[in-house]
């Protein structure tokens, strides 16, 4: 599958690595739209928020289990936001369910 996240776990691409466990693997974002952008992945490939379901959802209680030592490790002592976009309506552009964790300043009251 050519799946550009997929790859960076496996290490066919670079990436900046912050943390990475059996289930899950994060790494800066090349972009950030933040002082402090992190991309949380599983390392199974599920395409977005949208094909969570009651089989691979393990990992996904998995990793959020672990944002808090992720943020504190990074940080974020004054708060942080995770936003995951799903499908082209949110403007996903890599279609392997990843969760930006942003924070480092005093993030935008929008969201949309
Ligand atoms: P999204 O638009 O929600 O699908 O987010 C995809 C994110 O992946 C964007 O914030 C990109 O900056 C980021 N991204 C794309 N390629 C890479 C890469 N090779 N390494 C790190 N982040 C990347
Ligand atoms: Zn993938």
């Amino acid at each position: 599958m050519d799946c550009l996240f997929c790859k960076i776990i496996k290490g066919e691409i670079p990436s900046n690595k912050v943390y990475e466990d059996e289930l899950i693997y994060a790494f800066r974002d090349i972009n950030p739209q933040a002082p402090i952008h992190v991309l949380i992945i599983p390392k199974t490939h599920i395409a977005s928020a949208d094909e969570v379901n009651s089989e691979n959802s393990a990992v996904i209680a998995h990793l959020f289990a672990k944002i808090p030592a992720i943020a504190k490790e990074q940080g974020l002592t004054g708060g942080y936001r995770i936003v995951t976009n799903c499908g082209d309506d949110a403007c996903q552009s890599v279609h392997h369910l990843h969760f930006h964790l942003l924070g480092g300043r005093k993030l935008s009251e929008t969201m949309s």
